[in-house]
């Protein structure tokens, strides 16, 4: 379990060397400046992306890493190019297994995690098995990989921190009991851009508008999530995993202004909240600094003009994926992994306009009915039963029709 359990900074540690895997993306925007706003207390080491070599360029050009890392490898000779003529080049390493380097490098002491979807679970596994501290944004990595990732990262005393804002919420809220004092976890959710929206409208759905959060800026493929809402069926099964709980023992509740980025409850009846802005920046710098904080460059939030909280339960009909996310953890082995893949799947074709809205949770629910169940304990077999899904789910689409 991921426990806020006291540490302090060591003379040696004043300089945090940080690789941040996903550079290029929202989440790794945000970091590169939590990171700026610091500049003495944290140093770039290595900076990642996968086909967005032109601001990976001027990132280097900026944070001057000691490696660069092209996951696409048709592009890496074109990155490489561009630092001709330059006094400064950056070791420049490609692919899977480039990450895998990026995140391992002996001198990187954290490592944010925030490439999207199952192509960053490698490179998080490494980070594990050298001990780094995981900056956790790369959810889909913890679903595929639940208790190899935790197992191997308390093995090799490689610590956790979540960046997700809900569960970086609850894991400050843990400090207010023990663990045996927990009652339950309560994840907030806003309800996406359709929380209103009549149900007769979804199947019309276009990716611009699932992908226009009314709270959050974010990446397209998690902003499509939180509109189907198995954003929040990942948070579930993250939480469960990072924090030791039961499905049971989480409920999700609609939050429509996203100040409350979750709860935790105690035995006594207390409730212990997290509250901030909605933005990114606010649990990035937490475990950047934590134990200690640091301005995030978010102003505190001014009561008096927030307006009404509201919180309701969720529908079921207008958000099936979150149900899938529950049916998944009860069928526990590699079930999460093939809800995962089927969603990656489903969801890059509803970008490319290819599926329509309500037909994500179709493909979803066809792959955890017909893709076999499995045991899951190594990385081998996650990775197999992953490229199995993406076929199902792929030949699926083309054969039931659902392609437009
Ligand atoms: P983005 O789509 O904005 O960025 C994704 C990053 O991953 C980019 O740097 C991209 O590179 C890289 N990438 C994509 N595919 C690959 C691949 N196959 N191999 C290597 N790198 C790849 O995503 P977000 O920043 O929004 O999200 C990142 C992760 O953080 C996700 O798991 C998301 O669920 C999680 N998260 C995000 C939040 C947010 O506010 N954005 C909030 C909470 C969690 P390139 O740009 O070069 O293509
Ligand atoms: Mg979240």
């Amino acid at each position: 379990m991921v426990k806020p359990e006291t540490h302090t900074r060591s003379a040696s540690d004043n300089v945090a060397h940080v690789s941040i895997l996903g550079a290029t993306g929202s989440v790794g925007i945000s970091t590169l400046k939590g990171i700026e706003e610091h500049a003495g207390r944290f140093d770039v080491t290595a900076l990642t992306a996968n086909n967005n070599v032109d601001l990976l360029y001027e990132q280097c050009l900026k944070f001057r890493p000691e490696v660069a890392v092209v996951a696409n490898e048709k592009r890496v000779d074109q990155f490489s190019a561009r630092f001709s003529g330059n006094g400064y080049k950056p070791d420049i390493f490609a692919g899977s297994h480039g990450l895998e380097q990026a995140a391992s490098l002996d001198e990187v002491d954290f490592v944010m995690a925030a490439i999207v979807g199952a192509a960053g679970l490698p490179a998080t596994l490494a980070a594990a098995r050298t001990g780094k501290r995981i900056l956790l944004a790369n959810k889909e990595a913890l679903v595929m990989s639940g208790s190899l990732l935790m197992d191997m990262a308390s093995q090799h005393a490689a610590r956790l921190l979540p960046i997700d804002s809900e569960h970086n919420a609850v894991f400050q809220c843990l400090s207010g009991g023990s663990e045996r004092e927990v009652e339950r976890i309560i994840l907030t959710a806003s309800g996406g851009p359709f929380l209103k929206l009549p149900l007769k409208e979804f199947a019309g759905v276009t990716p611009e508008q699932a992908c226009a959060h009314p709270n959050w800026e974010m990446g397209r493929k998690i902003s499509v999530d939180s509109a189907t809402m198995m954003n929040k069926g990942l948070e579930v099964i993250e939480a469960c995993m990072l924090f030791g709980k039961d499905p049971s023992d989480i409920e999700v509740v609609i939050h429509p202004q996203s100040i409350i980025h979750s709860l935790v409850a105690y035995v006594d009846g207390s409730m212990l909240a997290h509250l901030a802005y909605p933005d990114m920046r606010v649990p990035i710098a937490h475990a950047l600094a934590w134990p200690q904080r640091i301005h995030s460059g978010v102003d505190g939030i001014d009561l008096a003009k927030l307006g009404p909280l509201e919180f309701t339960a969720p529908d079921q009909n207008r958000f099936p994926c979150l149900r899938l996310a529950y049916q998944a953890l009860e069928y526990s082995g590699s079930a999460a992994v093939i809800l995962n893949a089927a969603n990656e799947v489903a969801v890059e074709s509803f970008l490319k306009a290819e599926i329509g809205f309500t037909e994500i949770p179709v493909v979803v629910d066809a792959a955890l009915q017909h893709v076999e169940h499995e045991n899951m304990q190594e990385l081998e077999m996650i990775l197999t039963k992953d490229q199995q899904t993406r076929l199902f789910a792929k030949r699926f689409i083309e054969q039931t029709g659902l392609r437009h």
